[in-house]
């Protein structure tokens, strides 16, 4: 194996020219094909969830700044958030009527509007009801200007180096009856707080998918050409770690989708399958707008939340796009995590009692040792 500098937070090899660099996707880029090469690039970015419509950033990188609704501000650890967070209030919660700000605000130096707070305008109704403050301005974006040594540069793009301004933004939605147009004004403010991933760690996911994809059934590629990838990953514990098998991440030394257990194909990666076939699916609320998705995703053991980063090299994996929609907003357990409860699910047939498989603490989530999977989709009544 190739050896790589000494400085734990460098990824380059030995006695490399240059500055020390963490992120290098080189690693898988010189020689993977166009196709793959963007699938992981998009698994380095948020997914649009909400959009536009809640002022937030699509496609961009996992290491920006975030949005962070008001009602979630207990659950989150702002020093998560690396690249910044600005908190979202929707008028009514800020406003008590028009021009009165709710007390709870007013000596309260954790939510200022303006500074590391707005105010975003849904509808009609509360734009009027709740209207903005007479000194406020709508939200807008400042580039730094090199000559004048200030931020004065109006820019629409949070690329760079920047700084936000203004206290309200508006995604106005023209709601049936009103024949009133659709007012946007303000640009989009970061992105949804639980894709959040910093630099370094996006980087050490997609180098994970990487490596997953190289371990594909039917690959193209050959792992011995990717002596300096293994280097990155054997360097953060992530080569030969237990937790790809346990978790059926890989099995048997190939890639495989966590929740049914099924070897991935390499051409699945960028197989596009159309939801409109697959009986259940049409329910799935990440669905929206898009009937149509590629036939392996990314795909993750532990669902994105608010109170902890959970978009981590441990617990990336490619999955069937069925298999993550059936998931949805649930932890995937492993046999090995379901068998370590002892929690038994015992079925008699005959008179005869065999284990069915175990099952987790909440005990809606069963397998068997043969891989079968049961999720409790629905809560059944009191
Ligand atoms: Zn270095
Ligand atoms: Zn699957």
């Amino acid at each position: 194996m190739v050896t790589l500098c000494n400085d734990p937070n460098c990824n380059l090899l030995a006695n490399h020219k240059g500055n020390h660099q963490f992120v290098y996707k080189k690693a898988w880029e010189t020689s993977f094909n166009a196709d793959d090469i963007n699938k992981i690039q998009k698994a380095g970015y948020c997914t649009p969830r909400g959009g536009a419509k809640g002022g937030y950033q699509n496609h961009v990188n996992r290491n920006s700044k975030v949005i962070i609704p008001y009602e979630k501000l207990a659950e989150v650890n702002l020093d998560n958030y690396k690249d910044g967070y600005v908190i979202r209030l929707f008028p009514t919660q800020y406003f008590v009527s028009k021009h009165v700000v709710n007390e709870i605000f007013q000596n309260d130096t954790s939510v200022i509007i303006g500074k590391n707070a707005f105010v975003l305008y849904r509808t009609y109704e509360d734009f009027e009801n709740f209207p903005p403050l007479p000194c406020w301005q709508l939200r807008s974006i400042f580039k730094y200007n090199k000559e004048t040594g200030k931020y004065d540069i109006p820019s629409n793009d949070r690329r760079g180096d920047i700084i936000d301004c203004g206290h309200y933004l508006l995604r106005i939605s023209n709601s049936g009856t009103n024949k009133k147009q659709n007012k946007f004004e303000g640009p989009a403010q970061g992105i949804f707080a639980p894709e959040y991933a910093d630099a370094n760690t996006n980087f050490l996911c997609q180098a994970v998918l990487a490596w997953l994809i190289i371990k594909t059934a039917d690959s193209p590629y050959d792992e011995s050409d990717y002596e300096h990838l293994q280097a990155i990953l054997d360097k953060h514990n992530l080569l030969d770690s237990p937790h790809y098998e346990n978790n059926y991440i890989i099995h048997n030394g190939k890639t495989t989708c966590p929740l049914c257990q099924k070897i991935i194909l390499h051409s699945e990666l960028n197989e596009m399958i159309s939801f409109d076939d697959e009986e259940g699916l049409e329910n799935s609320t990440d669905q929206v707008g898009s009937t149509r998705s590629t036939k392996v995703n990314l795909f993750h053991m532990v669902p994105l939340c608010y109170s902890s980063l959970e978009n981590i090299p441990t617990q990336v994996a490619w999955g069937h796009a069925t298999c993550n929609t059936r998931l949805g907003q649930r932890r995937c357990y492993s046999f090995n995590d379901l068998q370590s409860t002892e929690i038994e699910i015992e079925i008699t047939q005959r008179q005869e009692k065999r284990v069915l498989g175990y099952t987790n603490i909440a005990q809606n989530f069963i397998r068997s040792q043969n891989g079968d999977v049961w999720i409790r989709i629905a809560k059944g009544g009191e």
